[in-house]
């Protein structure tokens, strides 16, 4: 079975750039104030969703192993 992944959005960072809707159209959704949001913060680990969160221009998105809480994006140090 592959990883599971937490995926969230740091709303205090995110400037609606909507770049990670357009990498990853299944992983993120705009609200009305123009935020991200993870479509299902519990998803199978995607390139989609670690290429838009290589991507965002404000490191805004940070993806975790379910389970043990170990970092995918970004990497620890
Ligand atoms: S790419 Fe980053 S800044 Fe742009 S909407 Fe997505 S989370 Fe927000």
């Amino acid at each position: 079975m592959g990883d599971r992944w937490l995926v969230e959005v740091d709303r205090s960072l995110c400037i609606g750039s909507a770049q990670c809707v357009h990498t990853a159209p299944e992983g993120f959704r705009l609200d009305t104030a123009r935020q991200s949001h993870p479509a299902d913060p519990e998803t199978d680990a995607n390139e989609k969703i670690l290429a838009a969160a290589e991507n965002c221009p404000v490191e805004a998105i940070m993806i975790r192993l379910l389970g043990s809480g170990e970092a995918v994006f970004p990497p620890e140090e």
